[in-house]
């Protein structure tokens, strides 16, 4: 389908976006529903008159086991499909460049403005609408995030996205709900980690005396002693920090302070999570370390 390109008619109002960015910002990291216009949209092809898509290679998280970060995708159609009339519906279709597995979907609407100049072979502006794209767009969360929170990662997930598009309120109040739905496990793992160090009978203690309280912010009352050193973030009990932000409230709070606080919270429970992780992977080190060495000395002895 080598569709030539026909101009927007002239009593046709160009859309107007805040910012221009590139093919490659607008596909990794805009949200559905935003319209955008694009620095590098579309090459004039002098050979046909055709506009022509720029696709871009892009860089965005696969979670296939064999990859598991940052990877680039490719665009995975036949060229012709991007060869555009002024105004087009578009799926575009990307697939992992290493793992050659996970696949991303783009669902547009290219417009391309009237009288557009004809520089062959050079990149030129347009506007992209974003309808939305599959897997949906959701900026990259650490795995063990995911650990501690449980079954609430559908619920995570919405307040990322929330956060993601500026919806400050609303992601805000997706994190607190997750944060009170898993109080248990949230203490469940630090009660572990303490229970590493010594001297911390009364800390655990007061710990699981916490977890029996309805609301977070109120178990987080009840804990007097300070946890372990390796917790810590920036030297901050990371409880705390989490206590603080939600216990504001959220009515006395326009959407812009919401945000900053929601932010806050997911980062700080990012963090916390991290810390957990690396404080029980250091145990299990250690205790792999020492039952090898005691075996050595075992089968040496026994010689
Ligand atoms: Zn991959």
């Amino acid at each position: 389908m080598s569709t030539l390109l026909t101009p927007a008619s002239n009593n046709e109002k160009e859309p107007s976006p805040e910012k221009e960015i590139t093919f490659k910002e607008f596909l990794e990291s805009t949200p559905k529903d935003s319209l955008k216009k694009i620095t590098d949209l579309i090459y004039y092809n002098p050979n046909n008159g055709d506009f022509i898509l720029n696709m871009p290679d892009i860089a965005i998280f696969c979670d296939d086991d064999k990859c598991n970060g940052i990877r680039i995708f490719r665009h995975q159609n036949d060229n012709s499909i991007y060869q555009l009339p002024a105004k087009e519906d578009c799926f575009v279709k990307y697939i992992c460049s290493n793992c050659q597995k996970t696949q991303k979907t783009y669902s547009l609407y290219i417009l391309i403005p009237n009288k557009h100049p004809r520089q062959p072979h050079t990149p030129q502006n347009g506007y992209a609408y974003k309808y939305g794209e599959f897997p949906v767009f959701a900026p990259h969360t650490p795995s063990r995030v995911f650990k501690i929170i449980g079954p609430d990662r559908e619920m995570f997930l919405k307040g990322r996205r929330a956060e993601s598009q500026g919806l400050g309120i609303g992601a805000f109040a997706y994190y607190r709900r997750v944060i009170e739905n898993q109080k248990h496990r949230i203490f469940d793992e630090i009660i572990k980690v303490a229970g590493l160090y010594p001297d911390t009978e009364e800390l655990v203690s007061q710990l699981k005396q916490a977890k029996t309280e309805t609301q977070f912010t109120k178990s987080v009352e009840d804990v007097k002693k300070s946890l372990p050193q390796s917790l810590l973030l920036n030297g901050h009990n990371p409880l705390t920090l989490l206590h603080s932000a939600l216990s504001e409230g959220l009515h006395a709070k326009s959407d812009e302070e919401c945000l900053e606080l929601a932010t806050a919270v997911r980062v700080v429970l990012a963090e916390l999570a991290e810390r957990l992780s690396e404080a029980l992977k250091d145990e299990k080190s250690l205790n792999d370390a020492v039952t090898k060495l005691i075996q050595t000395k075992t089968a040496k002895n026994s010689k």
